[in-house]
């Protein structure tokens, strides 16, 4: 992608809800092979380049969506660009809207057993109309794990939500991608069927609003400080990255 954004060391595609979307559409209609779907937020910015075959996976994702609101301000600040967030955890029910108007089955894998049932129970009360064409919980061992590719190319799903948590979806999909025979767009959910079918709610709308989802989740789960404290860190980071752009520019003009 081209018009990929570079922030700190990972990536993000400028692009909006509908865009997005567009761009699924596409990877459904003239894809020959999966095309894969990330999220770029602060907590990558660390874990992605820390890991080589993790940096690989987002190096060669077709769509690394703006996550969070780090990453919406970090584009601003350091291109210029005004990006609006688009959670992962919300562009899946985007996708099943599409799958469900166009036609397209999907495949639910990842969480434990109870989790992905109630998910995949969920997304049908939702979208009565969307073919689910099966799922799996994501605790399937290393040597079934050839019996569900079979299942899942058999069910000819052309979407695939891979809810196995980073790095570990990110890296099932670099070792299988090249197994899948019907599949055309792979969204790595992390832990988002919790939120569908799980105990762990979603921040309320208000906080959403107000870009403070993160703040939210930390109140509810405070075991989360460990992975956010990287969010003070990105700022910094970023805050520094800019400083020297901007000396630069002004070096430059004398
Ligand atoms: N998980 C899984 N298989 C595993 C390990 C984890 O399906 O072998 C699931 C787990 O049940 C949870 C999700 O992966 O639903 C991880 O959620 P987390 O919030 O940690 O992921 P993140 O959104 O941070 O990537």
């Amino acid at each position: 992608m081209n018009d990929r954004l570079p922030i700190l060391d990972i990536w993000v595609d400028p692009v909006s809800r509908e865009e997005a979307l567009q761009r699924v559409r596409d990877f459904l209609k003239h894809g020959d092979r999966p095309h894969a779907i990330f999220a770029a937020n602060p907590e990558k910015e660390f874990s992605v380049p820390a890991d080589p075959e993790l940096y690989q996976c987002y190096r060669d994702a077709a769509l690394l969506l703006p996550d969070g609101i780090g990453v919406v301000l970090a584009a601003r600040l350091l291109h210029g660009v005004r990006l609006h967030r688009l959670p992962g955890s919300e562009f899946l029910f985007d996708i099943c809207q599409l799958a469900e108007a166009e036609g397209h089955a999907i495949f639910v894998f990842g969480a434990k057993e109870e989790v992905n049932s109630r998910s995949v129970a969920q997304l049908q009360r939702h979208y009565p109309g969307l073919r689910i064409a099966g799922r799996a919980n994501g605790y399937v061992p290393d040597e079934e794990m050839a019996l569900l590719i079979e299942r899942i190319n058999e069910s000819k799903a052309a979407i695939l939500f891979l809810a196995l948590g980073s790095p570990r979806q990110e890296k099932w999909f670099a070792a299988h991608r090249g197994m899948l025979s019907t599949v055309r767009v792979v969204q790595g959910v992390g832990g988002t069927l919790d939120t569908i079918g799980g105990n762990v709610r979603r921040a309320p709308e208000f906080w959403c609003r107000h870009n403070l989802e993160w703040l939210y989740r930390l109140t509810k789960e405070p075991k989360r400080v460990k992975r956010q404290k990287v969010l003070p860190l990105f700022a910094l980071r970023i805050l520094k990255q800019w400083l020297s752009m901007k000396a630069t520019r002004v070096v430059n003009r004398f």
